[in-house]
C-alpha cells in the first residue's frame, strides 16, 4: 500500500474517512446531546399540543372517539370529567389498558392543583421517587353549556409519562458505536476502491510515459474508465505517434543530407586524385577533371545555401525585405539568364505576362521561388522541353504559373512535395540532382510574404505549379 501523504490515493482515502467520521459526530450529537436535552421540552410541546386540541374539540360528535384515538397513538392518558363529578372521558372507561403507573394517585394530586390554580392551563411535573419514570401532567378548566343549555365547568387532563432518557441513549450510544465503526470500514473500502480506480490508469500513464522518454515512440497510452484521463490518454498516444512520425522524418533528412553531401565529396576527392595519380601531366585531361571538381564544388555550395536559407527561413531568422518592383522585369531578366542554357540543351522557357505589374515584396526571394519552379519545370519537364511562365493579376493579387509537359506527380505525393528533403518516388531515379529543399524553399517564402501556393498535376501529363501574393 503506498503511503505517500499526497497521493491521489491516500488523499482520497483520507476524505472519505473524513466525510464519515464528520456524519458520524452529527448524529452523535444529534441523537445524544440532543435528545438529552431537549427530550423534556419537546414532550411538554407535545402534551400541550394535544390538550390545546382536545379543548377546541370538545363538544363535537366525535370528541371521545378522538381522544381514544388520541390516547393509542400518542402514548398519553387523558382524563375528562365535569364539575358535577361525571366522566366524560377516562382511559377505564373505554377500556384502554389500564395506566400501568400511579395513575389515580397522580389524577388526585393534578385535580388538587387544578382547583387551586388561579389561571389555566397549568403543568406539573409529577416525580416518583420509587422509579425512575416522571410523568408530565398538563390541566386546564373551560366553561361549556350542556344539551339543556346549563353551563357547567369541563376539566381537561392530560398525562405524559416521561420515560428515562439516560437508558435510551445507552441503547442507542452502542448502536451507533457498531454504526460508526461499520461506516467507517465502508468509507475505507469505498476511497480505496475508487482511488484504485483513478489512480491505476494514470500510473499506466506514467510507466507509458517513461517508455516515451526512453525513446519507445508510438507508444500506446491506455486511460481506463474515465473521460477525463482516456482524453489524456488519447492526446499522449497522438503525440507519441507524432513524435514516431517527426522522429523517421528527422532520420530521412539526415540520410538524405549525408548521402547529398557525400556524392559530391567523393567525386572532388577521386578526380583530385585521378589529377594527382594519373592526369596532373596531361592538360587536357586534368581541365577536363578540374572541371569535375568546381562542379561538384558547385553543386556542394548550392546544397548548403539551400540548407542554410531553408533552416533561417524555418527559424524566422530571415526577415524580407519589401520594395516595389516590376514583376515583368524580373521575370525577363531570369528567362534571359536561361537563355545560354536553352540554346544548349534545347529548351524553351515561354514568358506570358501581358502586363506590366508593380508589386511590392522582396525581389531576391521572389526571384529564388520563380527560378527554384523553372529549375524543377525544366528538371522534370516532358520532351517538348517546354517551360510556360505565366503572370496574371487578379483582385489586388499577382498570380505566377509554371507548367511544364513532364510525367506529372501522383496525387498521393502531391502534399508530400513541399517537405523538406521530399523527393517523389516516381521521380527518384531522375532527381539524383535535385536537393529536395527547392519546394520547401518556395513554400516559406511565399508564407512569409502572407502568399498562397499549390500546384495541379496530372500523371504522364504535366505539372503546373503556382504561387499568388499580393501586390502591396
Ligand atoms: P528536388 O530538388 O528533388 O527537385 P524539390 O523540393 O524542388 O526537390 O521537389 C520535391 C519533389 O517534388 C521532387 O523530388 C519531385 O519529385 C517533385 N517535383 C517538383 N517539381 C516537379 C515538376 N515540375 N514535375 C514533377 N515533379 C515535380
Amino acid at each position: 500500500m503506498d503511503f505517500d501523504t499526497k497521493s491521489l490515493r491516500f488523499k482520497l482515502w483520507a476524505l472519505f474517512a473524513l466525510f464519515a467520521i464528520l456524519i458520524m459526530l452529527l448524529v452523535w450529537f444529534l441523537e445524544i446531546y440532543f435528545l438529552h436535552n431537549n427530550y423534556e421540552a419537546m414532550k411538554i410541546a407535545e402534551t400541550t399540543g394535544i390538550a390545546q386540541s382536545l379543548v377546541a374539540k370538545y363538544g363535537q360528535e366525535d370528541f371521545v372517539d378522538s381522544c381514544a384515538k388520541l390516547s393509542t397513538t400518542s402514548d398519553i392518558y387523558i382524563h375528562i370529567e365535569e364539575d358535577n363529578g361525571s366522566v366524560i372521558y377516562s382511559p377505564m372507561l373505554e377500556g384502554d389498558t389500564p395506566p400501568s403507573y400511579m395513575y389515580f394517585r397522580d389524577l388526585r394530586t393534578v385535580q388538587k392543583e387544578l382547583a387551586r390554580a388561579q389561571s389555566f392551563p397549568i403543568s406539573v411535573m409529577l416525580e416518583d421517587a420509587t422509579t425512575d419514570y416522571n410523568t408530565l401532567a398538563y390541566a386546564t378548566q373551560i366553561e361549556a353549556e350542556d344539551e339543556a343549555g346549563v353551563l357547567h365547568t369541563v376539566r381537561f387532563y392530560v398525562f405524559s409519562p416521561l420515560y428515562p432518557v439516560e437508558s435510551t441513549i445507552r441503547i442507542l450510544r452502542h448502536q451507533l458505536v457498531y454504526v460508526t465503526i461499520i461506516s467507517l470500514l465502508f468509507s475505507l473500502m469505498l476511497g480505496i476502491f475508487l482511488s484504485e480506480r483513478i489512480a491505476r490508469p494514470l500510473h499506466n500513464i506514467t510507466e507509458s510515459a517513461m517508455e516515451l522518454a526512453r525513446g519507445k515512440y508510438g507508444t500506446t497510452f491506455h486511460g481506463g474508465n474515465y473521460t477525463e484521463i482516456v482524453n489524456l490518454a488519447d492526446t499522449l498516444t497522438y503525440t507519441s505517434i507524432e513524435l514516431e512520425k517527426s522522429c523517421a522524418q528527422q532520420r530521412d533528412i539526415m540520410a538524405n543530407v549525408s548521402h547529398d553531401l557525400r556524392t559530391p565529396l567523393t567525386m572532388v576527392k577521386s578526380y583530385a586524385e585521378m589529377i594527382r595519380d594519373l592526369s596532373g601531366d596531361n592538360p587536357e585531361k586534368r581541365n577536363a577533371h578540374l572541371q569535375v571538381i568546381i562542379d561538384e564544388a558547385d553543386r556542394l555550395n548550392l546544397l548548403v545555401n539551400d540548407m542554410l536559407s531553408l533552416s533561417r527561413l524555418q527559424t524566422g531568422a530571415m526577415v524580407i525585405e519589401k520594395k516595389p518592383f516590376s514583376v515583368k522585369e524580373m521575370a525577363e531578366s531570369i528567362v534571359q539568364s536561361y537563355a545560354i542554357f536553352c540554346e544548349q540543351e534545347g529548351y524553351s522557357i515561354l514568358l506570358d505576362c501581358p502586363t506590366d505589374i508593380t508589386v511590392n515584396a522582396d525581389e531576391g526571394k521572389i526571384r529564388q521561388v520563380v527560378t527554384n519552379l523553372i529549375n524543377n519545370a525544366v528538371k522534370y519537364c516532358g520532351n517538348d522541353r517546354m517551360v510556360i511562365i505565366s503572370i496574371k493579376l487578379a483582385h489586388g493579387q499577382v498570380r505566377f504559373d509554371v507548367t511544364d509537359h513532364g510525367m506529372g506527380i501522383a496525387p498521393e505525393e502531391i502534399e508530400h512535395i513541399w517537405e523538406r528533403y521530399y523527393k517523389a518516388s516516381t521521380n527518384h531515379v531522375r532527381t539524383t540532382a535535385g536537393t529536395g529543399l527547392g519546394l520547401s524553399i518556395v513554400k516559406e517564402i511565399v508564407l512569409l510574404h502572407g502568399g498562397k501556393y499549390g500546384v495541379n498535376s496530372e500523371v504522364g501529363k504535366g505539372s503546373t505549379f503556382w504561387f499568388e501574393i499580393g501586390v502591396r
